[in-house]
């Protein structure tokens, strides 16, 4: 019978054993659709997203959802240190042996607090690249705007309608909350668009890289006042088909939202998807200045 007295080397052997199975079964395991697992199997695409990445060699890359590695190694190569984020723990060990030089971090990249991350690397900010999980696009992309001290730039891969409203312009049906919120902390430039061929298993969507340079579109903004003026874009487009008067109602006097529209030279009339940021920033700005008047005057 073998030994396998703890420290014996047959102990060692077996142990070496069980971390081989355990690798090959994370290699192997089971595709967890709940996920948004869909793995980049097309060569050509992999490389097309690494020459659009705008990556410097100093970076440390943040991936969130590495899955089973498809950009990981590439990644690697281009940078000065990987982060990889993945929620799915059976995938971790062959993350590992594949890529002895990744840090591989088991965890809800909705949990990940970056700005510690940078600190420990002695680095201000980093670079974020994902093939995204799709189910919470949105939430993370929130999660990363808001940690966007910590964000030198990004690269990510997200369905199209996503891509198209992140980078929508005034007076489209994309237009909405959700671009607002992109293009004020930061500059989205759709690359080029992925078929659902590229993926393994194909989803029903066409995906598309879309790269972010993270700057702040009012510098002279503190982050509370960015805060509010997301409420306040949130209050505006709440219900698409109202105007603005309507839309605002419940949140100010509606004497104080046509004043304020009039000092911004807008109509009441008119509904939030046909303003520019810079526009709805003017209107929030009346009505805060317009509040603070109030305020002194009681
Ligand atoms: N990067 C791989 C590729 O390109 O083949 C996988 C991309 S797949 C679309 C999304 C990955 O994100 C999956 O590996 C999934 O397990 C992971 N994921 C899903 N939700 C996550 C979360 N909340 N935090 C971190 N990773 C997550």
């Amino acid at each position: 019978m073998l030994s396998t007295a703890p420290g014996s080397c047959y102990d060692a052997a077996q142990k070496k054993g069980e971390s081989e199975i355990q690798n090959l079964k994370s290699k192997i395991s089971r595709r967890r659709p709940k996920l948004g697992q869909h793995f980049l199997h097309d060569q050509r695409y992999r490389a097309r997203i690494m020459e659009a990445l705008p990556l410097e060699p100093g970076d440390v890359v943040f991936e969130i959802g590495p899955g089973r590695g498809a950009m990981t190694g590439l990644l690697a190569e281009r940078a000065r240190k990987v982060i990889a984020i993945e929620i799915d723990g059976t995938l971790a060990p062959g993350l590992q042996e594949d890529f002895p030089s990744v840090e591989i971090i088991v965890a809800d990249v909705l949990r990940v607090d970056f700005s510690a991350h940078c600190r420990q690397q002695g680095i201000e900010q980093g670079f974020v690249f994902g093939n995204l999980p799709y189910y919470i696009t949105s939430p993370i992309l929130h999660h990363l705007f808001a940690q966007r001290d910590s964000i030198r730039s990004m690269g990510l891969l997200m369905q199209s309608e996503v891509a198209e409203r992140v980078t929508a312009t005034p007076a489209t049906r994309e237009y909405g909350y959700l671009t607002v919120a992109t293009q004020l902390y930061s500059q989205p430039l759709t690359a080029f668009t992925v078929p659902p061929g590229a993926f393994s298993p194909a989803p029903k969507v066409q995906s598309a890289l879309v790269t972010f340079r993270m700057k702040a579109k009012f510098e002279r903004w503190t982050q509370a006042t960015g805060s509010e003026f997301l409420e306040f874009v949130k209050r505006c487009f709440a219900q698409k088909r109202k105007n603005l008067l309507n839309n605002l109602a419940g949140l100010y006097p509606r004497g104080r939202i046509t004043q304020a529209l009039e000092e911004a030279r807008k109509s009441a009339i008119l509904r939030a998807e046909q303003l520019s940021l810079e526009e709805l920033a003017g209107v929030f700005e009346s009505l805060t200045r317009a509040a603070g008047r109030a305020r002194k005057d009681d």
